[in-house]
């Protein structure tokens, strides 16, 4: 598969059952394409210096997933290439009582990059529609009774729409991935969390609950990534259980967009330029 077929840009609807979990037929090219992404975060790097001295654009990464598909060793191993100076990088958690005491967006608004540097969500506001969706969190919060529609979620899709628009004609992008692990593999990790000492920090009981709503967030993940994939704002379904290749293509994505926003150097303005020769004279006479 190309990384064209892992993307959503709302031409085709994305069927979860039908998309892959694993890296399938490249489990044989593994280490060149392991090689493969070192080379592409070292292209990206120097693409991100020059987004950072042209400050045209600001890009966002927003990675939403299942518990255990691995965000925190993508950032780690995959964004870590890049200079962390020109990163943001925010982790949404649950919303503390002063995040719900504002729109759902507030929190998000707070936590986007500059122009010129690039953020990575972990988690995002898909965590409205998506966690919110399966638990109906939305019937207990302090809201206006006109805000509680049953096209709730409807609404939201719209407004989260709206808002990546907002941010493409204001100069800002939006690349939302998710990571789609298999539930063998996930149970696999939640294994490991618990047998294996250095991976307790990572266990949570609460977790294993979601997993047995497995079905109902892949029904609302597929509904969700539908009524949001747009040219400007698109996802990608990532195959998650060979965290090598989910890297490799989380490279490629990284690469490619920045390829496609094309940041140049500024040129020197004029009058600056017009200062060389004589600072240049200043320095060889001294
Ligand atoms: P890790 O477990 O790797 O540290 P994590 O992202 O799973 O990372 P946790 O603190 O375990 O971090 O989980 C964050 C929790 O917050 C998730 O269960 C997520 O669904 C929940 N959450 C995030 N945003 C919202 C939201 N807007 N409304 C309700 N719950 C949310
Ligand atoms: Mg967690």
């Amino acid at each position: 598969m190309a990384l064209k077929d892992y993307c959503f840009d709302g031409k085709r609807q994305l069927k979860l059952k039908e998309m892959p979990t694993d890296a399938g037929e490249y489990k044989v090219q593994k280490s060149d394409l392991v090689a493969l992404t070192e080379a592409n975060m070292t292209q990206a790097a120097m693409l991100q210096e020059k987004l950072y001295a042209a400050k045209r654009e600001g890009l966002v990464f927003a990675l939403q997933a299942r518990d255990a598909a691995g965000k925190d060793s993508l950032i780690k191993k995959v964004f870590s290439h890049l200079n962390p100076a020109g990163l943001k990088i925010t982790s949404f958690k649950v919303p503390n009582k002063t995040d719900l005491a504002h729109d759902y967006m507030w929190r998000i608004n707070r936590a986007m990059p500059e122009r010129g540097t690039i953020g990575v969500f972990n988690r995002s506001h898909y965590e409205d529609v998506l966690v919110v969706q399966v638990h109906q969190m939305q019937k207990d919060y302090i809201l206006a009774p006109r805000c509680l529609t049953e096209d709730f979620f409807e609404r939201r899709y719209r407004q989260l729409n709206n808002w990546e628009e907002y941010l493409w004609e204001n100069g800002f992008r939006m690349v939302k991935v998710f990571l789609n692990v298999s539930k063998e593999e996930q149970k696999n990790r939640f294994m490991d969390r618990m047998e294996l000492t250095e991976k307790h920090w990572k266990l949570s009981v609460g977790d294993m609950k979601e997993r047995a709503l497995w079905d109902e967030y892949e029904r609302v993940f597929e509904d969700c990534i539908n009524a949001t994939a747009t040219e400007h704002a698109p996802w990608y379904v990532l195959p998650a259980d060979n965290k090598w290749y989910t890297r490799y293509l989380m490279s490629e994505i990284i690469l490619r967009t920045l390829e496609d926003m094309d940041p140049q150097f500024p040129p020197l303005n004029a009058e600056e330029a017009a200062k060389i020769p004589m600072a240049m004279q200043e320095l060889e006479n001294e």
